[in-house]
């Protein structure tokens, strides 16, 4: 579905437009209907600023390694993970130094469709599929995902759900 997707995506595109290009992103009707923005923000925990980085996506891709559910999984994907050692330490653009900080990544815009893998391989051996079940209920509010400054075009952040062949969608209500 997520190739389909992105093929899409390419095919619809004004001639000359490279498919990854920002205007890229605003033209593409299969952006505006399926696609959303991350966001990746760093926090530096001796000054307080935020680096945010957005990055487009068509799709979430879920590890459901340590997750029962869809919930879990999702909570999982945006949960704060400290940058405090080794090659994960964060240099700070204001203190102009290595520091202690906090990564979040969050969804920042939310989408009229939500596609959703579940990645049922494990990384460091695709071979072996894992074949647990992952609970999900026929709705989803996506708020407790969403960014906290996010002004969202519809009234709520609510989604029904439905399962396609490699993935869930969910529809904005
Ligand atoms: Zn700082």
């Amino acid at each position: 579905m997520v190739n389909l997707l992105e093929s899409m995506h390419k095919c619809c595109l004004p001639s000359g437009v490279p498919s990854e290009s920002p205007s890229a992103y605003e033209k593409s009707f299969v952006h505006k209907i399926f696609g959303g923005h991350l966001r990746s923000q760093v926090k530096c925990q001796q000054c307080s600023f935020c680096s945010n980085k957005f990055d487009p996506f068509l799709d979430l891709s879920l590890k459901i390694f340590k997750a029962e559910s869809l919930q879990k999984a999702l909570a999982n994907f945006t949960a704060a993970e400290w940058l405090d050692g080794g090659e994960r330490q964060y240099n700070c653009q204001r203190c102009k130094q290595k520091v202690r900080a906090l990564k979040q990544l969050t969804v920042h815009k939310a989408l009229y469709v939500l596609t959703i893998h579940l990645k049922r391989f494990h990384a460091h051996n695709p071979g072996q599929k894992i074949k647990k079940k992952v609970r999900f209920d026929c709705a989803l509010d996506l708020k407790p995902f969403v960014s906290g400054s996010y002004i969202s075009m519809f009234s709520n952040t609510d989604y029904w759900l439905a399962i396609g062949v490699n993935g869930l969608f969910l529809f904005s209500c």
